[in-house]
């Protein structure tokens, strides 16, 4: 656990609209030697450290986590924390969630409703579309004069003046950071 808060580069600095590097959790901090509450609303709890967050002991202590306790002003604050956290424990309804369970009763329904007539004559169609769209791709194609060639001489379907490798990006950068320290933070 890292009670206090330390910038790191890639974690949580990132450079904000005037191309400084900004923390985006916001720290440090506002320090303040008493908790605090102004006439327009704005608040903060106690906080002698810039770089320590609004943890709870208790909460601390008990989950052995570290939190954020959030002093909940108005309705709409309320509202907000509580779709966050409804969605963050509960998940939303992603695109693709539910697509199993979806294919699932499909294919439930499939078995208990044979109808092979049916599904034989779709079967017949398709395969007699594709059959057609292959067809006319051979019949009607125009193909450069290289690659008839090409295929005349049994050279394949690719013609390559240079033969490429792989390159390990990450790895390649992780070796720059480590002979360049000073690089990190700069470079994105
Ligand atoms: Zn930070």
């Amino acid at each position: 656990m890292e009670q206090v808060h330390a910038c790191k580069p890639r974690r949580c600095l990132v450079y904000d609209r005037h191309n400084q590097l900004v923390c985006k959790r916001r720290a440090p901090f506002q320090v303040s030697d008493n908790d605090f509450v102004t006439d327009t609303g704005l608040w903060g709890p106690k906080r002698l450290h810039g770089y320590i967050n609004s943890w709870v002991p208790s909460i601390l202590l008990n989950a052995r986590c570290n939190n954020d306790g959030k002093f909940l002003t108005s309705g709409a604050d309320t509202k907000n924390i509580t779709f966050y956290v409804t969605s963050y424990a509960a998940k939303k309804q992603g695109k693709n969630y539910n697509v199993s369970a979806v294919m699932a009763d499909g294919y439930a329904y499939h078995l208990e409703h044979p109808k092979p007539e049916y599904i034989d004559s779709v079967w017949d169609q398709q395969r007699l579309l594709l059959f057609r769209l292959v067809h006319s791709i051979n019949r009607e194609q125009e193909i450069a004069g290289l690659m008839v060639i090409s295929y005349l001489m049994g050279w394949g379907d690719v013609f390559r003046s240079h033969t490429y490798s792989p390159i390990y990006w990450g790895s390649f950068m992780s070796a720059l950071y480590i002979a360049f320290p000073q690089l990190s933070g700069r470079v994105r």
